[in-house]
């Protein structure tokens, strides 16, 4: 097969499929072909590590010259002049950026009804979200119609899509991955990462994606290990931590049931279970949405009708920010700004920001507890399977309650994984399997013997 004729069959596969799935907002076919059919004349490269790979992105990492438009209407028009260093690095390994996906505006959402454009679908079931904010490349990877994606998890967005489409989704340490050219969402929680249909492919990916950057200061200069050298079948004595937080009130028995499976099946490969306490996950969703809210709110005033994108006509200045800002952002991300200004505003900064940083800082200290004892902790993705299309859309704090069990990873800045672990009334469960900074090696190797 050719790399020419595997970029065509993708396509194919996109014309088809995503007719009812509805995950790409832009494709790059020409480019794509182009550079398809210059790595088949020179073969000789055939050894650098994507090669040849069809990879689909999400809509915030930028990409030069391609549409990229974080599923927002202020960024309707806007073709970056740059690439992502994420980019950078599939094109220096010979990869394919096959196009853009969709994805809850501005990373703001769990079900991608928040993209402005269009809401993509499950694959497994057309009446149900494909989950967020990284529902695009969940749901392209689940569907077929791209083997690889990167997604950004800034509370989950990569984990929870990765559990509701039924595929391996990798939110790595932060700083593991450069994030210079993502779309800034909340900068101290957001990581990239990458969707796959199985666990060495993503150990794969990851490693591809990995490394500090000259260009973003909070990426980490440490080794990138091989990470698909991990997955030696080998769990015997693992030390696996179950929060018994993690199966309480609002878990679905269907979820528990399945994840203790999984859980059974761990120890029934020689790894040694135990429960364990995160005493302060139940603080997790009230911090994040704070401290998301507060970053986003900064991190969002560079979209102003003058340096990106969409400009509503005003007769000044004043009037045109604040009418291509009212036009521009959808409500979700009115609300997040709206929030996170007030949560920032003096008078208020102590009440609301500075505690929330100390209850993250209590997360933290308890993965750094437990992290003492055991290698992992495992326990479920999400609350619930995927949920129908308009079921929470109307109510924003059960949306947020969605996320109670990946957001404390981003909080304490570890590493964890979504991988496929059964189906529960045939939808897919994700187990939940979080490690020790910079520790994604220990992750890919307990997810393998599990797969
Ligand atoms: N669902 C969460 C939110 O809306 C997480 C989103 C994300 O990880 N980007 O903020």
């Amino acid at each position: 097969l050719s790399v020419t004729e595997l970029v065509e069959e993708s396509y194919k596969n996109i014309q088809k499929t995503d007719a009812s799935i509805h995950a790409f907002l832009t494709l790059n076919k020409e480019a794509a072909l182009e550079k398809a059919k210059a790595l088949d004349a020179e073969r000789g490269n055939a050894d650098a590590a994507l090669f040849g790979l069809p990879i689909g992105v999400k809509d915030n990492i930028v990409t030069k010259n391609l549409k990229t438009t974080a599923a927002s209407q202020i960024l309707a028009n806007f073709e970056p002049l740059h690439n992502a260093t994420v980019v950078e690095k599939i094109n220096a390994q010979n990869g394919i950026v096959i196009g853009k996906l969709n994805m809850d505006e501005f990373a703001m959402g769990s079900s991608n009804e928040n993209s402005s454009y269009f809401k993509t679908l499950n694959p497994w079931d057309l009446t149900r979200v494909p989950g967020g904010s990284s529902g695009g490349s969940a749901a392209a990877v689940s569907a077929g119609m791209v083997p690889y994606s990167l997604g950004s998890d800034t509370g989950g967005s990569i984990r929870q899509p990765a559990a509701f489409c039924g595929v391996v989704g990798m939110k790595p340490t932060y700083g593991r991955v450069s994030r210079f050219g993502l779309i800034a969402f909340a900068s101290s929680l957001d990581q990239i990462g990458p969707f796959t249909r199985n666990v060495e492919d993503n150990a794969h990916l990851l490693q591809a994606i990995s490394g500090v950057d000259v260009y973003d200061s909070t990426s980490a200069n440490v080794d990138v290990p091989d990470f698909t050298k991990a997955l030696t079948g080998e769990v015997k004595g693992l030390r696996v931590a179950v929060p018994k937080e993690y199966f309480g009130e609002g878990v679905s028995e269907e979820v528990k049931t399945t994840v203790k499976k999984a859980i059974a099946q761990l120890e029934s490969l020689g790894a040694v279970v135990e429960e364990v306490s995160l005493p302060h996950s139940k603080y997790a969703v009230a911090a994040y949405y704070i401290i998301a809210s507060s970053e986003a709110s900064a991190n969002l005033a560079r979209f102003d009708g003058v340096r990106y994108g969409v400009r509503a006509a005003a007769d000044n200045l004043i009037d045109m920010y604040k009418k291509t800002r009212s036009e521009g952002f959808g409500e979700e991300v009115k609300r997040r700004i709206m929030l996170g200004t007030f949560a920032l505003s003096s008078g208020y900064y102590d009440a609301y920001y500075k505690k929330a940083q100390k209850v993250r800082t209590l997360i933290k200290r308890d993965f750094e507890k437990v992290f003492e004892n055991y290698d992992v902790v495992i326990g479920p993705t999400t609350p619930t399977t995927a949920f129908k299309i308009g079921e929470k859309i109307d109510d924003p704090l059960t949306m947020y309650a969605n996320d109670i069990l990946t957001i404390p990873v981003n909080l304490a800045g570890v590493p964890a994984i979504s991988v496929p672990c059964g189906l529960a009334n045939g939808l897919p469960v994700g187990l939940q399997i979080i490690g020790k900074p910079f520790d994604e090696a220990t992750i890919y190797r307990t997810a393998h013997a599990y797969e």
